[in-house]
């Protein structure tokens, strides 16, 4: 059985012993007929944000492919040993090159180039800017969790399944960010007018769909 999760055309030999008879025996994972070995090939994890803010919702504009030039939300795949909110607060730096919790304080110079890991700021965000995590930034990401929904990733001929987690995080202001990354452009679109057939995944759309289409938008 071989499905396009696999990437079977690459998976042509046991990593375990090298005998070609390796083969997809589930929808997500490999076993060796020789040695036994099982591969397997589970959900890769992703994180992505709302931002919103006086009204508008931030919509990114894809740099690459998959999807180029299609509109997405600003985020992107979890590292390993990463917890989801530091993945979101770091791809947030990437892409928009904002400090996303000194954003969603109030802070207008939320540029992360600014921050000093040795700040004495009580407000200071340096502590973002570091690898373990923080309380505030704990407390502060999980109160806006969302929900997640599945998407399918296409890259360079192998197919990958996602779970796709989602914040919603409203500013008081909009800052200022730069485009960077995989971003090429970012825009800034009324809640109520928000593109969906532009939107390049599905679980972005469907997320979209939940919180902001007409007849589900309860705000
Ligand atoms: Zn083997």
């Amino acid at each position: 059985m071989a499905t396009p999760t696999h990437g079977s055309a690459l998976m042509q030999y046991c990593p375990a012993c090298g005998h070609c008879a390796f083969r997809a025996n589930s929808p997500k994972s490999f076993l060796c007929s020789r040695c036994g070995f099982i591969l397997y090939m589970n959900a890769a994890a992703a994180v992505a944000a709302l931002i919103e803010s006086n009204g508008d919702l931030l919509l990114t504009v894809r740099a690459h492919n998959p999807s180029a030039g299609m509109l997405d939300l600003p985020g992107g795949f979890v590292d390993h040993q990463e917890t989801i909110e530091a993945a979101l607060v770091r791809e947030l730096r990437e892409e928009l090159g904002v400090d996303i919790v000194a954003a969603m304080m109030g802070d207008r110079s939320t540029s992360p180039h600014s921050l000093s890991p040795h700040s004495t700021s009580p407000r200071s965000s340096s502590s973002l800017s570091q690898t373990n995590t923080s309380t505030h930034k704990y407390t502060t990401l999980t109160s806006c969790y969302v929900g997640s929904y599945p998407n399918t990733y296409h890259y360079r001929g192998i197919t990958y399944e996602t779970v796709d987690m989602f914040y919603q995080i409203v500013l008081p202001h909009k800052p200022d960010l730069q485009a960077d990354d995989d971003v090429s452009d970012l825009i800034w679109v009324p809640k109520q007018e928000i593109p969906f057939d532009d939107i390049a995944f599905s679980s972005a759309r469907d997320i979209l769909q939940q919180c902001y289409s007409s007849s589900t938008d309860a705000r």
